[in-house]
């Protein structure tokens, strides 16, 4: 098994680290045929828009659309932007694959970066997830076949599963906690 980590910006050696961690082989993509002999892939936080257009750039966007149509696919926090179908009117390139709605900016600056203790559903359910939020998405809605993993108190949805595609709108590769790198090499080996 090896799992690629879109390297465009932001934090991919993270992630890469986590599943080292985990034993598991890891690629950098930065070129589509970087692709080729992946069986899964983690796009990383950082600044959806810079992702996008550095996409753009490399000719990625039709590649990795076309990966994650096959593969599991999970995002995180910029990542989940990337992957989302509806992120309102900004216009930026996007995947435009899970039937997620996402509000971009959602928890304005007094509050843009925080820690909180997350259960999330099949990973973290008896010892809840330190979840690491910096200028995170909110998911606002899910469409049929979406299934809801975690919620902040107030009932916003942080980490959604659609099929062989994951989305979290935190940071686990900034904690040393490996259970959602964990679950989602399950997905991959499914
Ligand atoms: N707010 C950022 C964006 O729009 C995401 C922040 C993050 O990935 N930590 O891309």
């Amino acid at each position: 098994m090896k799992i690629g980590i879109l390297a465009l910006q932001g934090a991919f050696s993270e992630h890469e680290q986590q599943l080292q961690r985990l034993g598991v082989a890891t690629a950098q993509v930065r070129l589509p045929q970087h692709l080729a002999d992946l069986d899964g892939l983690i796009i990383p936080g950082g600044e959806s828009t810079t992702i996008g257009k550095l996409a753009t750039d490399y000719g990625l966007v039709e590649p990795l659309r076309d990966f994650a149509r096959q593969r599991p696919t999970w995002g995180t926090c910029a990542g989940l932007i990337f992957l989302a179908q509806d992120i309102g009117v900004a216009a930026q390139p996007i995947l435009g694959l899970m039937a997620i709605h996402v509000n971009r900016n959602a928890f304005g600056r007094q509050v843009d970066s925080f820690e909180t203790p997350l259960t999330i559903a099949d990973v973290a359910e008896d010892v809840p997830f330190p979840a690491v939020f910096i200028r995170a998405p909110l998911i606002t809605g899910v469409e049929a076949g979406v299934r809801v993993l975690a919620t902040l108190p107030d009932g916003g949805i942080v980490a959604v599963r659609q099929g062989h595609w994951l989305a979290t709108a935190f940071h686990p590769e900034l904690t040393d906690d490996l259970r959602l790198h964990r679950y989602f090499c399950g997905m991959v080996n499914a």
